[in-house]
């Protein structure tokens, strides 16, 4: 099974976490950096590693303080044999912790930098959907909506082929909207993730959340499909592997 959006070094205890994951069943992690220094730990952890791999980029909290010097150096970290996609990128209006200009810069320079590279990315949407998706209105690559939490967007993802990404909040009993959604995700275009250490799911809700909880809402997705945990999990293995290139 597999993690496919943690984070990895926001938690107290990163390596036992990986160790405690692999325990459950779930053998590999994306851990998402958020900003220049976070990016270098997320390599760092995958180096360390076998089942790491590192997803890179300035989230958009961190707009207001990021020059394009650190793109730059996001896009030569991105060399790196375990740098396996551009995230997590995007708008956010519901926090508006960086000016919307700021981050509409940023998330345009870092679009550009994926389709450079030839990289899938990954995208953080709050607030903002309609203005996340007039900037991705040219964007031909790969494309992974992160934590869905956005139903009324999801036409537009399986018209364009995007992969759905759903994380612990689609476990809470009022998110049906949420189950509904992961009905309609077509096999191949859905994966699952922990957000770690946010969003922790249903039974251990509350806690700070870990890769080995990812489970938890595997076993949620693949009710609301009627399918076997199991299976499910396997298809998303597949998916994460032809997503970001296992
Ligand atoms: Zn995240």
């Amino acid at each position: 099974m597999i993690d496919t959006h943690a984070h990895l070094s926001a938690l107290d205890d990163a390596d036992g976490a990986v160790e405690r994951a692999a325990e459950a069943g779930v053998t590999r992690i994306l851990t998402v950096g958020t900003d220049l220094d976070d990016c270098r730990r997320a390599l760092a952890l995958a180096e360390r590693h076998d089942g790491v791999f590192a997803i890179l980029g300035i989230h958009p909290h961190e707009a207001g303080r990021t020059g394009d010097g650190a793109v730059r150096e996001i896009c030569r970290l991105q060399n790196h044999p375990k740098a396996v996609a551009v995230g997590e990128v995007g708008l956010d209006w519901f926090r508006d912790y960086a000016p919307r200009d700021d981050q509409r810069r940023l998330f345009a320079a870092q679009l550009s930098m994926a389709a450079d590279i030839g990289k899938p990315v990954v995208i953080h949407t709050r607030a903002a959907d309609d203005d996340t998706l007039a900037a991705l209105a040219d964007f031909t690559g790969t494309v992974v909506l992160h934590c869905f939490s956005s139903p009324h967007m999801l036409p537009t993802a399986l018209a364009r082929g995007w992969y759905v990404s759903f994380a612990g909040n689609a476990t809470f009993p009022k998110a049906v909207d949420l189950r509904l959604a992961a009905r309609q995700v077509p096999a191949d275009r859905i994966l699952c993730e922990t957000d770690s250490p946010y969003l922790a799911p249903q039974p251990v809700r509350g806690k700070p959340n870990e890769p080995a909880n990812v489970v938890h809402t595997v076993a949620a997705v693949a009710q609301a499909r009627g399918e076997q945990p199991d299976e499910l999990a396997a298809q998303i293995d597949r998916n994460a592997a032809a997503c970001f290139g296992l």
